[in-house]
Formats: C-alpha cells, structure tokens, sequence
C-alpha cells in the first residue's frame, strides 16, 4: 500500500500535500507530512506539524472540524472534504489503514483547489449578475412597456376621431392613416414586448380554467376573418359542431396564441390559399394544429423562429419577430407545447398541446364498454345507432365517439347473427354494419335486414377497410345509404352519420340564386332549402301512402328525368307511385287521367297541366277529394295556395334566360342582330325565358339589337318560323329559341339556307342540342333546367304536405349555363347520369 501512495506521492507533493495521523488518547497525532502545499499553508517546516496534535497545528474551530473527520476515517470510513485554510482552498481525502481488523493510523492528501473554486465563483457570481441584470432589463422594458402605452393609447384614440372628421382632404386622411397604421403596430409591440416581460419577471400569472375551444376558436376566426378575405384566403376549421373539445387553458392567453398563429397563417400565406384548424388528442393533452398553405420555410429555422426578435431572412411582410418568442412563453405557462413542421414553398404546421380536464380524460378513456340491454331504452328526440362489428378496438372507439354525442345512443353486436336479433327486436334508426363479420358475410346481413318486414327500412351504412372506389361504389348500388372506411377518421364519421341521419334527401345542386318568381309573382325559395329528415321520412313510411303522376307528355329527356326525380324521391319515402300518365299535350287527356287516377285513391297527385284553364276543374275535384296537389310549372286557374295545392316548382327560367343571352353576347362579340322565338301561350315559365333574354340583351349589350320576334304554338313551328324569318331579315347573327325542340327546326332551317355561321341559343339539355353544342354547331349554349332535381324537389314538397309542415308557395331549381366547355359535367347535373357515348366521342 504504501509502494502505491508514494507513486502518487510524487504529484501530489507538486499541488498538494501528503500526510499521516495517529490516535493518542482522544487527540490525533501527525506522524508524517510533505508537500508543497505545507508551506502554502504557512508551515515553514515539517517540524511544525510533524509530532503535533491537530489543536496544536490549527486554530481550534478547523481543528476540531479536522478531528471529526480523522475520527470518522479511524472509524474505517473514507472521507472527502473541502476546507479554507489561511486564503488556501484545498480538498482532503482520508483514508483508514488496517492492521489485523484494526484501524492503526489515517494517511491523507490535499490538493490546492483555489484557481479551480475562483473560477467557479467567478462564474457563479457572473450568472447571478447576468439574471440579476435579465430582471433589471425586463422589468426595465415591462414599466417603459407600461409608460409607453399610456400616451400611445392618447395618440391612436386621437387619431381615430380624426378620421371621423369629413372635413380632411384625402391627403390628411392619408396621414391619419398613417398614423393609425404605425400606431397599432407601435401598441401591439409594446403589449407583446410588456408580455414577454413580465413572463421573465414572473410577473405574468395564468389563471387556468377548462375552455371550450371551438367557442375561442369561432372567436378567433371571426377576429381574422376580414384580414383572410383580403388575401382571399378560406379558413377551413375542422372542430365537430357540438364536440366537447375541451382544454385547461387561461381563456384569455390562449385566445391570444391562437391568434398569433392564426395571423402568421393568413400573413405568411399565398394569395387564395387555405388556413386549416384542426385537433386531435395525444395521450392526455389537446394537440391544436394551425395549418397554412403559404411560404413555409426550412429545418433549419424550426427553433429560430421562437427566438425574440427572429425573423427569417428575406422576409417580405411586416413584423417583429416577438410573435412567436411571446406564443411559445404563453404555451409552456399554460403547461403546454409548441412546435412546427414546415415546408418552402408549400406551407407550415405549427402545433401545440394542451391539457385536458381530469373527469374529459376519462370519457376518452374508454373505461366502460357498451352492451346491449334494456336499460339502453330510447329516449325521445335519440337516435339509436347499432354498430355490427367483431374489432373490439373499433367498438372501443365508435362507442367513445358516440358518447360525447348526446343525441345518439349505441347498440352493438359482435356478430351478424346477434346484429341481425338486435335489429329485429330493437328500435334502430342507423346500422354501421362491418362488412366482414365472422359468421354472416356483412352483404348477406344486409339482404336479411332488407327481406325483413321490421328492417327493412333502417338506415345502413357500410363499414370496410376496403377502400377502392369500385369496391364502394359497389357497395352503395347494392343500396347501403352510405360507406365509411377503416381507419375511421372522426370527423368524417360523425359528419357521414349525421348527413345519413339529418339529410336523407337532400338536393345536390348549384347554390344560385333564383332569379324567377312564381306565376303570380311569389318570391322563389330554392330547391336546395328543402329537406326531409330521416325522422321525417320515417313518419311518412308508417302510413304507406300512394301517388300518381300526371305529365302533359313523356317522351322527351325533360319529362322523363323528371318523372325519374319524383319516382326515386317517393322510393325513399315509401310511397308508392300508383300511376304515371301521359295526356299527349292535350286536355281533355290530362282530364281523362286525372279521373282515372282519382279512381286509385291517392293522397298526392304530382302534375303539370296542359292547359291550366280547361283542366282547372278536374284538378278542383281531387283537391276536393283531399288529394295533396304539387304542380310543375304552371298552376290551373282558380286553385289556391295551401288551400287547394301544395306548391309549385318550376326550374329558374329567368336565370336561364339571362344565360341564354349571354351566351349569345358573347358568340357575337357582343354586337349583331338577332331573332327571339318565343313561345305563343300563356305559360309563365316560356314568358319568362323569353323576358330574361330580352332583358338582358337591352340592358346589357346596347350594340346587339332585337330586329325580329315571332310566336311558336307547338314544338313543330320551330322551323318553319326560322324559314320565314331569315328570309325577311338576311342580316341575322344569331336566333333565341324559347326550347331546344323548336331550337332543333331553326338549326335545320338555316342550315337549308346555308347559314352555317348562325348562332342560335336555347334553353333546356334536349339530347340532340346537346350534341350539337358538343359538335360546335350552330347551337352555341343554353341555359339548362335541372329536370331531376326539380323532380325531387316535387317529391319532397308533397312530403310537406303529408307532415303538415308549411311548403313554400313557388319553388325553384337553380339555372344552369351550359356550353361546349362544360357540357359533360351540366349533362350529370341535369339528368343524375353521364352523358351517352355519342356526346361523349363528338366532345373529342
Ligand atoms: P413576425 O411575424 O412579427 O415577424 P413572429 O415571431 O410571429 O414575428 O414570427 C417570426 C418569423 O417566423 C416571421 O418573421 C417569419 O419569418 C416566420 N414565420 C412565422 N410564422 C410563419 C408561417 N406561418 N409561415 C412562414 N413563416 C412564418
């Protein structure tokens, strides 16, 4: 042992010193000592210490310290110790020697530490000042904040009365807004630079309370809205209506971050970009993404852009770099996080988590699971869902999601045959039916709930991993009212099942505005306004009512789409249609139908008159039989609204006059002559067709002149007017024709005349226009009604009037400008199919 310490004897005697001590009585004797360190302590020689006790070697307070520990080590222990003696700072080590089991003597060494512990000290001492002077400067900007704000507040207050002043020449409003400009950016520095301040000073103090953040965010956005407008910019906030999303938050600090994040989104985005807003929930915190579209920036800047003051080089939009220093100190005071990923040129994501309550996380935990039993009775204004699914995790999670949703109560089954029992003897609106099951293959479920009198008619919704669109197409032809794909995304869950639930008919069409009234001149409500409930629907199933449809005539794409409307509309409500007529364009026809159709006992009668006076009393004898009334286009004489009919629906033809014309205006580069052929009845949707156009041409095309008129009494006239026509005026550039049959006969007679450069606009998507307009023909566009639609609108109205509720006088289905360009797409919208093959090839 004593070969190994007089190895390290060498250095130690160089900075320190090395030494022995024994045990006499109750005092420590020092036997041995050397080192440099010993005259540093002010021992000149070894006789100083050497023989001495630790009382007689140092002063009696170090001493005595001294002797504990060489007590400590003659106890066996190994003891370390830093100690100041006469300016000198030094570390001991002490060390027992054994003999036999016995400590016989404690041998030590100390080494000079005092450059080590001064710089240390130094370092301390300039950290403590550096914090000391941190505060000094925070607190110094939070009362120069504070002081700055109260005259600013006076600046900007002034400034603003100024504007209100109507005296100021426009040079002096330019000033003021200067001022008003400058000013706001000055006050929204100082607050976010007082705010930072005071985080530092810890001055700034969260209250923290449980916020419902769609209420905050729907604040938030409204507050950036107009700044979004500017730049065109949508805001697309992905929160589920009515979700209880909440977060503990300090209500007032977190409104201020999202805004900030909100504000960067908007300024640091492209000209018609999109800002998206979405959660979602990670473990035990709200995660909170702001998502935008615009400049984005790279890896390298994801921790800069928290720094006070940074801002990324180069950039172009006014600002101080303070925003997010400030985001982020609010963030984690709140007990959250924030980060961002990003991208150049394609847009950033920043994100932060915050907690969620106690008593929400458990709700989200999952803890109870849901099993079908009498106690899940229905309660009034619920809907009761049935999920068919054998993934445990999948009903862990749909039966979480429907939780916090109150107005749905869940069933489930693991298997199609318990599914099927469940659905029998339960009051089920909805099925979420798995598509594999174990037992029963999930479409063969289906067939056994359709075949069955008491589900038959339960809504079902498809639920798969499969997700190839043939695969979901599929599906839905086989009549599942909707499909769903595994994973499930929860917004998308809950919106497919409540558009299934809340909108089961529902109009999918162009939100114009109408521009027709109705034939005595009511205000038109759009066809997109109405809407049957699935409860809705439900109550009309119960009572199994019959209908009849009687048309003026049936063999043209109009009619027949229409009739298709109606047809499919009243399937959904399980009615029953018990005839379709065709009166062959004539009276007494449409008079024979209708009693024939009274003779079936309906209760809704869909129909549009031939002649709305000499068929106004058959139409008076089955409103007196109670029969519900809904007419297309026209109404027969002497009826009254909600006395004797429903409603009537016609398609926007005002609208589609005016896109007639401006079809017209623009194939002539908006000069020429033109012809109007209109249709010679007292029919107000033609009236007005022909109104519109003429309208529009005067008031909006002053080098385009109407130079001839002429009336057409049926479809077959059509032609022979236009011969006359372009006889007497063989400058015409182009021709209107009230419809696309007549419109047909006037192509034909010019192109007899060898007018191939004629331009002729129309109005409704007849197969034979359409493909002339494919073609680039001389039919140039037309304004389109919307046949289907409107048909469903009819259906959906004698609905209405089934429930009782109160329809609107005049209904109409949006116009539609139809030309080559979009021709294809018009032509689904119109008829709820794609256009046939030979539209298809003559587009090519
Ligand atoms: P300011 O916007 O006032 O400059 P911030 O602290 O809010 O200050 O942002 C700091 C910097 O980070 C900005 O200058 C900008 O360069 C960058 N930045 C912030 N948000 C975005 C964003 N959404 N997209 C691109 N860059 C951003």
């Amino acid at each position: 042992m004593f070969d190994s310490m007089s190895i390290s004897q060498v250095s130690i005697t160089n900075m320190g010193m090395f030494y022995k001590f024994t045990k006499k009585e109750n005092t420590f004797i020092c036997t041995y000592c050397n080192g440099e360190l010993l005259s540093r302590l002010g021992f000149t020689k070894q006789e100083d210490v050497i023989g001495r006790s630790l009382l007689d070697i140092f002063p009696a307070a170090i001493a005595d310290m001294k002797s504990k520990y060489c007590q400590q080590a003659w106890e066996g222990q190994f003891i370390q110790y830093e100690v100041t003696f006469n300016d000198i700072y030094y570390a001991a080590f002490l060390s027992p020697v054994f003999d036999g089991g016995n400590v016989v003597e404690v041998v030590g060494s100390s080494i000079n530490i005092s450059e080590r512990k001064k710089t240390e000290n130094e370092m301390v001492q300039a950290k403590e000042e550096a914090e000391k002077a941190n505060m000094a400067k925070s607190d110094f900007l939070s009362k120069m904040s504070h002081e700055l704000r109260t005259p600013l507040n006076g600046i900007l207050g002034f400034a603003q009365l100024l504007e209100l002043d109507e005296s100021l020449n426009e040079q002096q409003q330019d000033f003021v807004q200067e001022i008003l400009n400058g000013g706001s950016h000055l006050l929204k520095l100082i607050n976010e630079i007082l705010d930072i301040s005071r985080i530092e000073t810890g001055k700034l103090k969260v209250s923290i309370e449980e916020v419902h953040l769609q209420n905050v965010m729907d604040e938030c956005i409204s507050i950036v809205q107009p700044l979004a407008n500017k730049k065109n910019i949508s805001i697309d906030k992905q929160l589920q209506q009515g979700q209880n999303v909440l977060v503990l938050a300090d209500r007032m600090r977190l409104k201020q971050v999202l805004l900030n994040l909100l504000d960067n989104a908007i300024k640091y985005n492209r000209e018609g970009g999109k800002v998206t807003i979405c959660c979602r929930l990670d473990g035990d915190a709200q995660v909170i993404h702001i998502v935008d579209t615009g400049i984005g920036f790279s890896a390298e800047e994801y921790s800069k852009v928290f720094v006070p003051f940074y801002r990324i080089e180069g950039t172009k939009e006014a600002g101080t770099g303070i925003g997010l220093a400030l985001v982020k100190q609010l963030v984690h005071l709140m007990g959250g996080k924030i980060s961002v990923t990003s991208r150049k040129g394609k847009g950033s994501d920043f994100y932060f988590c915050l907690p969620i309550p106690n008593d929400f996380k458990t709700v989200l935990r999952l803890d109870e699971s849901i099993e079908p039993s009498a106690e899940n009775e229905r309660k009034t204004d619920n809907y009761c869902l049935l999920y068919i699914e054998d993934n445990e995790s999948n009903l862990h999670l749909v039966s979480s999601i429907i939780k916090s949703q109150p107005s749905y109560t869940l069933l489930s089954a693991r298997t199609g045959k318990e599914g099927l029992e469940i659905a029998r003897n339960e009051k089920i609106d909805l099925i979420l039916l798995d598509l594999n099951l174990p037992d029963i293959d999930g479409y063969e479920v289906f067939d056994r709930l359709k075949a069955n009198e008491q589900t038959k008619d339960i809504v079902i919704i498809g639920v798969s991993a499969n997700a190839m669109p043939q695969d979901i197409q599929h599906t839905l032809d086989k009549g599942f009212d909707n499909y769903l794909t595994k994973p499930l995304n929860v917004k998308e869950f809950l919106s497919i099942i409540s558009e299934t639930l809340n909108s089961t008919i529902n109009q999918n069409i162009p939100d114009h505005k109408i521009l027709s009234t109705g034939p005595y001149g009511e205000d038109a409500v759009s066809a997109k306004m109405l809407q049957l409930s699935l409860k809705d629907l439900k109550k009309i199933k119960e009572k199994k009512y019959k209908a009849a449809i009687a048309m003026h005539y049936t063999e043209n794409d109009w009619s027949r789409s229409q009739v298709e409307g109606v047809k499919a509309a009243f399937e959904k409500m399980g009615i029953e249609v018990v005839a379709v007529t065709d009166a062959q364009f004539s009276w007494e026809q449409q008079v024979t139908d209708i009693e024939t159709i009274l003779s079936k006992k309906p209760d809704i009668i869909v129909s549009i008159p031939v002649d709305p006076i000499a068929t106004a009393s058959a139409y008076q004898r089955a409103a007196g039989a109670g029969v519900k009334l809904v007419f297309i286009d026209n109404i027969p004489k002497g009826l009254q609204y909600g006395k004797d009919y429903v409603s009537v629906v016609s398609a926007d033809n005002y609208g589609n006059g005016i896109e007639s014309a401006h079809i017209m205006a623009e194939k002539l580069g908006g000069k020429g002559k033109v012809g109007v052929i209109y249709h010679n009845a007292d029919f107000f949707a033609t009236k007005q067709r022909t109104e519109a156009f003429e309208n529009t041409i005067r008031e909006n095309y002053p080098d385009i002149q109407i130079v001839a008129r002429e009336g057409i009494a049926s479809p077959k006239d059509g032609e022979k007017v236009t011969s006359a026509m372009l006889n007497k005026h063989q400058d015409l550039n182009g021709i209107f024709v009230v419809w696309d049959v007549p419109a047909e006969g006037a192509m034909a007679a010019a192109l007899t005349v060898g007018r191939n450069d004629l331009v002729i606009t129309t109005i409704d998507l007849g197969t034979n226009v359409a493909l002339e307009i494919a073609r680039d023909g001389l039919i140039k566009g037309l304004g389109a009604q919307l046949p289907y639609q409107q048909g469903v609108a009819e259906a959906i109205l004698a609905g209405y009037a089934l429930l009782e509720k109160q329809a609107p006088a005049y209904v109409a289905v949006p116009a539609l400008k139809v030309t080559k360009e979009n021709i294809l797409d018009a032509w689904k919208l119109v008829y709820n199919q794609e256009a046939p093959d030979i539209i298809q090839s003559a587009i090519k």
